[in-house]
């Protein structure tokens, strides 16, 4: 969604509606608020409509809104408004469209809990299942969650503050519209799981921090959420929202920790002319508030419609020779296994390097127990489902409207496959199609980020978590009409997402290395991907000249901290051509860094990491049609200071989990780096290493220390696509 005015100045904690210009008053009435509409997922009269799929997420979700309390308290900002901001800045970080907090009114608590049924037909499903993956600690989960299940719920009364979010609707899917079978009349299931997906997250969050916070939803609440709304001073007495009407969803975090209170709204409290044209750099206006007004569903946000489309990749993929590697090749398994030495295997072990950030970690409960709900049976196909264009189109419609960034469809040929599982047990390929997906990780965020401190772990988590959720949905959806279907998401994946990425024309290779670049997100992302046997029409590859941008352009290069990215050509690898980055370096820095967590300092640096402005276009436009003009546009970007830390936009603490469990402020000084644009960083002077098939370990799990010296001679021995071509032509290679 193109924007005139910048956010650049705006305070994250401020959200995209311009709730601050609204009158307040000092109290509201709520003996007459109506409650929100209690939501049942279950729609058995109609098979096609995504509700019924969505019943076993939002169980999950209602199944996960309270959990153990870290009993170290963390230190925190004892400034209470501080604390406000921090928590609403979470949640618009997590997309909530308006985010209010109070001190909880008497009043406020529901006489008769509203329970979600489904939470017990999920129990007795999860009592039963036998996950075929040991991935990720499954069975940890798993032992937990019944537990938790099983446990009768605990009182909160004595919660004493409430976090409220509200989430605005797209408009209506119209019913003519193609693309939108399964997506009638269920605008309140999609706020009620979304919202619930930030509740359950904030309350996983603050009950790290040492505080007791339960979530409550449209589904499962002991509060009553429209009350609670307006005390907020999101919405008017009668239930109005000054800016939506009667259009939103509601989801709350009550919680012990104090924090300042909003105020009611006054009872003539309207929106006022900043609402009509965006001035005040919020991204919602009038005009502006759904996207969708002016596209159709199955179209998505970004004008995807109008990239150049060709046959194949703008990178050559060598299909038949292309090695299948086992899982446990995998970067983070080589880690975890001690191939990278101790430090790493530390840092690796029981997801330290996620534990570490208390945001980030916020993510991981929910991203964990997704897992068990990634594949299952299917039922009998549906007499709707036998054209492919009907599917396609309804696959992007759905997923849009849920809120992923992009889609794509493809083959999902034998050779993305990895070759051997977790357990080290032969994978043979299942699925024919591949859906890909594209979550965002936020501009907004990444603006006031250095790439590689104490947020850049949980923006990964975030878009991870908003994956399995929204793909897991789709997946379930599929095989309630007759076709298997299974996530590949970050915990449990069985297929390599780059090149599926590619082939559903969902980006170009970067310099970056495995990172697919996409023109409306730039590297700005993270990917995921639903196989599947249900007939679909294919997307093709683009082409938008990357291949030219990234060869005149070194940027993220010259920005990598740990020099992992290389500044030279493109070679092939393992039947890939790409720039091959080296993992080993970056793995290592990644996981083991102390300045803060994780890195995503390629993607906060690129000159493709836009804000969505329409001052933006022209950058966009000659990027993509003069190729000549990379060099000077990627020169530009530096001299603009695009990339820089813009600290109005910094919302985080940087608390990191020290020796005696509590989160704390960190001892070790936060990564806050500028430009080095001074620094001309050349590819004779990398040293580089590369770990291809022939040096991949083999699937089980035991110790298999990396060859530095062997990887570095593999790095010398690649070798361009042009020599790669012509030696297969003669049969050399
Ligand atoms: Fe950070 Fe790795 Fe990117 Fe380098 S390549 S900037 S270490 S994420
Ligand atoms: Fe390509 Fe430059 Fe972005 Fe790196 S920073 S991915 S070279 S455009």
């Amino acid at each position: 969604m193109t924007k005139l005015f910048s956010y650049r100045n705006r305070p994250v904690h401020l959200g995209p509606y311009p709730l601050e210009k609204l009158e307040r008053v000092d109290s509201a009435a709520l003996d007459h608020v109506p409650e929100m509409a209690h939501v049942s997922f279950r729609r058995p009269e109609d098979p096609l409509s995504i509700v019924n799929a969505m019943q076993e997420y939002q169980a999950m979700l209602d199944a996960t809104r309270e959990g153990l309390v870290k009993k170290e308290l963390a230190e925190i900002p004892d400034d209470l408004t501080e604390r406000a901001n921090h928590l609403k800045a979470f949640g618009y970080y997590c997309d909530a469209s308006m985010v209010g907090t109070c001190e909880i009114p008497r009043e406020a608590w529901l006489d008769t809990p509203l329970v979600n049924p489904d939470v017990d037909r999920l129990a007795d499903k999860l009592r039963t299942l036998q996950p075929k993956t040991l991935a990720a600690g499954i069975d940890v989960i798993m032992a937990g969650l019944r537990e938790s299940m099983r446990a009768p719920p605990q009182a909160c009364e004595h919660h004493t503050h409430a976090l409220v979010f509200l989430y605005d609707m797209p408009r209506d899917p119209d019913a003519e519209e193609v693309g939108c079978d399964w997506i009638i009349d269920a605008q309140d299931h999609r706020t009620c799981l979304r919202g619930m997906e930030t509740a359950v997250t904030l309350a996983s969050y603050i009950r790290t921090l040492g505080f007791d916070a339960r979530a409550h939803s449209m589904a499962a609440s002991d509060v009553h959420l429209g009350k609670l709304a307006v005390a907020s001073g999101l919405n008017h007495a009668d239930g109005a929202n000054p800016f939506l009407g009667n259009r939103y969803g509601l989801a709350v975090v009550t919680t012990t920790l104090a924090m300042s209170a909003d105020r009611p709204l006054a009872p003539n409290a309207k929106p006022g002319l900043s609402w009509a044209v965006g001035l005040s750099g919020h991204t919602k206006s009038r005009r502006k508030a759904d996207a969708f007004q002016t596209r159709k569903f199955r179209d998505g946000l970004h004008p995807f419609e109008t990239l150049k489309r060709v046959e194949d990749p703008t990178t050559y993929i060598d299909k038949p020779n292309v090695a299948r590697v086992p899982k446990r090749a995998n970067l983070f398994a080589r880690g975890l296994f001690g191939d990278m030495g101790k430090t790493v295997q530390e840092a690796t072990k029981n997801g330290n390097y996620v534990r570490k950030s208390a945001a980030a970690f916020a993510f991981r409960p929910s991203l964990g127990a997704f897992v068990l709900l990634q594949d299952g049976e299917a039922a009998e196909a549906h007499e709707s489902t036998q054209d492919p264009d009907r599917n396609a189109a309804n696959i992007k419609a759905a997923l849009y409207w849920l809120g992923v960034d992009a889609v794509g469809l493809s083959a999902c040929p034998d050779w993305v496959y990895y070759s051997h599982d977790a357990a080290g047990q032969p994978i043979t390929p299942y699925h024919s199609n591949a859906i890909s997906m594209i979550i965002d990780q936020g501009h907004e965020t990444m603006e006031g980020a250095s790439g590689d401190d104490w947020i850049a772990c949980a923006q990964s988590m975030r878009a991870y978590l908003r994956f399995s959720l929204l793909g897991g949905v789709l997946a379930e959806h599929l095989r309630r009409l007759g076709y298997t279907a299974r996530v590949h998401s970050v915990m449990d994946d069985e297929v390599l997402h780059p090149p599926l990425l590619l082939l559903s024309g969902l980006g170009e290779v970067s310099r970056i290395g495995e990172v697919i670049l996409n023109p409306f997100l730039g590297p700005r992302l993270k990917s995921g991907v639903v196989t599947t046997n249900m007939p679909l029409t294919h997307d093709k590859p683009i082409d938008f000249g990357l291949q030219t941008f990234c060869e005149a352009c070194n940027k993220c290069a010259r920005e990598c901290p740990s020099g992992a990215i290389t500044a030279g050509p493109k070679l092939m690898f393992n039947g890939y051509e790409i720039w091959k980055s080296d993992s080993q370096k970056c793995t290592t820095y990644r996981v083991a860094q102390k300045n803060g967590a994780m890195c995503g300092r390629c993607m906060k640096t690129c000159p493709w990491n836009l804000e969505g402005l329409f001052s933006e276009a022209p950058f966009r436009k000659l990027a993509m049609t003069v190729p000549k003009a990379a060099k000077a546009l990627a020169k530009l970007d530096d001299l603009a200071g695009q990339g820089e830390i813009n600290p109005v936009k910094k919302w985080w603490w940087d608390l990191e989990m020290v020796d005696d469990g509590a989160y704390r402020p960190s001892a070790h000084p936060v990564n806050a780096r500028g430009l080095q644009k001074g620094l001309d960083l050349r590819y004779e002077d990398q040293t580089l290493a590369v770990y291809p098939a022939p040096l991949a370990p083999p699937p089980y799990a035991y110790p298999y220390p990396m060859d530095r010296e062997a990887g570095i001679a593999a790095y010398k021995a690649m070798i361009p696509a042009s020599e790669h071509k012509a030696r297969r032509a003669k049969g050399l290679a």
